[in-house]
């Protein structure tokens, strides 16, 4: 995706007018600023020249997943297909797609935004889903909906990171985001170290959406961090329930069989 910059050259003015004009030294500040501040990664915060948020050596260690499924994110057998065994004879979701694999510069992301309090880190996630779901090609979604984390968890965190990211992500293509369109229900339970059976056991019946779904509206549903798919799973058919027809999974991370071990914070 190129990166369109436009420079505007402003005119000259006399300066006797300088002190007329109050926003004229913000703007002389914010140039000096722009000169002189070293450019710092958001993830390792070594200073790097260049555009964005990450530095050289943190994107090259994000790996993406162009090699998955594109409706269950499973690893492929063969590059031929885009999609694997199980899903060619039954799709386990409409579309699932995911930005980067959970692992290296990706999983430690998710560490700093999601368990060390850096909420702010949701703009920087959002444009690396949105870059890599502009690059798959195919509709775009025109309704994007969290999933919802439960009521204890988030007075613990103090933010969705799903929902940061829904916020995000909608603002950047310019569609709408319902953070509160599904609610989480029953006793709270952590799901990152249960197998993939014991996730969906545990996870059955805990969503439920509180408006009306239009078939017509593509919708995506948005997480952080997708492992079992067991919680997608619940929320999509929640979101079939209230009307939807076609549900798209959009993540920023896959976790699969391999990727990085979870670190204490992340198995509550
Ligand atoms: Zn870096
Ligand atoms: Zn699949």
């Amino acid at each position: 995706m190129g990166v369109i910059r436009v420079t505007v050259s402003k005119p000259e003015m006399p300066q006797s007018e300088l002190s007329a004009q109050p926003r004229r030294p913000t703007m002389l500040l914010r140039t000096l600023w722009r000169r002189f501040i070293p450019h710092r990664c958001t993830l390792c915060r070594n200073i790097f020249e260049g555009t964005g948020a990450l530095c050289g050596d943190c994107r090259s260690d994000l790996t993406d997943c162009s090699d998955s499924c594109r409706c269950c994110l499973a690893d492929l057998a063969s590059s031929a297909l885009d999609r694997c065994g199980p899903c060619l004879v039954r799709p386990r979701f409409f579309r699932a797609s995911a930005a980067v694999r959970y692992r290296g510069a990706a999983q430690a992301l998710i560490r700093e935004f999601k368990f060390r309090n850096r909420p702010r880190l949701a703009h920087t996630l959002a444009l690396l889903m949105v870059e890599s779901r502009l690059r798959q090609g195919g509709y775009l979604p025109q309704l994007l909906i969290p999933t919802p984390l439960h009521p204890s968890r988030l007075a613990e965190r103090g933010y969705n990171q799903a929902a940061l990211l829904g916020q995000q992500c909608a603002r950047i293509l310019g569609v709408d985001c319902d953070p509160f369109a599904l609610e989480r229900r029953g006793a709270k339970t952590p799901v990152a170290q249960l197998s993939r059976r014991e996730r969906q056991a545990a996870v059955r019946g805990a969503m439920t959406c509180r408006r009306k779904l239009n078939a017509s509206t593509r919708i995506a549903l948005i997480d952080d961090v997708m492992t079992s798919g067991a919680t997608c799973s619940e929320a999509e058919r929640a979101l079939r329930r209230a009307g939807a027809r076609d549900v798209e999974i959009w993540v920023f991370a896959h976790r699969a069989l391999g990727d990085g071990d979870l670190g204490a914070e992340e198995r509550t």
